[in-house]
């Protein structure tokens, strides 16, 4: 059972470009109540299906420059020659009302999050083998080999930083990881700090 918490969770989520994370966050917001996806804002283009304000916020460099600016960004980072970024306000909001929020960002940004927000919870989700992350990025077909090679040699990059993260995910069954995604919350939601305003009755 989920109780209704003071302060929300922040949760972060990186994983290399073809570990299969949209499908693993879809699978757990299909089950879990009481999480909010931070759609970040992005000067990339949106790709075939994607909403404006669903997937991302789609906005100019220029716009991206004033918001960065104006200090109205968690974070950001440069990835691939596009600015991605998370809007503070729309995340403070929901941990003010006890709504978890789940960011679906890469490992630069994630570095920034854990030095302003050290309570976070930092996952990393990694396909089963490095064969099995090309097979996926072959499999999915939309990018071509020179593209799938640099997502690959990003990959490794990114692969650096996991000693960073406080749990990793391996996304072969994705019932599976999100079953051990659910876990990880469901620990850090019985941390006793997580439980002051339930311990008070007990004093
Ligand atoms: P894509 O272009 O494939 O949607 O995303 C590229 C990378 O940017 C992914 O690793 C994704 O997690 C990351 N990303 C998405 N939104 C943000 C954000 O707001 N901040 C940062 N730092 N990375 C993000």
């Amino acid at each position: 059972m989920q109780q209704k918490k003071d302060r929300g969770q922040l949760i972060v989520l990186s994983g290399p470009s073809g570990v299969g994370k949209s499908t693993v966050i879809a699978e757990l917001f299909g089950q879990r109540k009481n999480i909010y996806f931070s759609v970040s804002y992005t000067t990339r283009q949106p790709r075939v299906g994607e909403q404006d304000g669903v997937n991302y916020n789609f906005v100019d460099r220029v716009e991206f420059e004033r918001m960065i600016a104006a200090g109205e960004l968690l974070e950001y980072a440069e990835y691939v020659n596009n600015y991605y970024g998370t809007s503070l306000k729309a995340i403070q909001e929901r941990l003010d009302a006890g709504v978890d929020v789940l960011l679906d960002i890469e490992v630069q940004g994630a570095a920034k999050v854990r030095s302003r927000c050290p309570d976070a919870l930092f996952i990393f989700i990694i396909p089963p083998s490095f064969e099995e992350l090309s097979r996926r990025l072959h499999r999915r077909g939309t990018d071509g080999e020179d593209v799938i090679a640099g997502r690959l040699e990003k990959a490794r990059v990114e692969f650096k930083e996991i000693p960073n993260y406080d749990y990793l995910v391996i996304n072969d069954k994705v019932s599976e990881a999100v079953a051990e995604i659910e876990a990880i919350l469901t620990a850090a939601e019985c941390r006793v700090d997580n439980r002051k305003s339930i311990l008070a009755q007990f004093a």
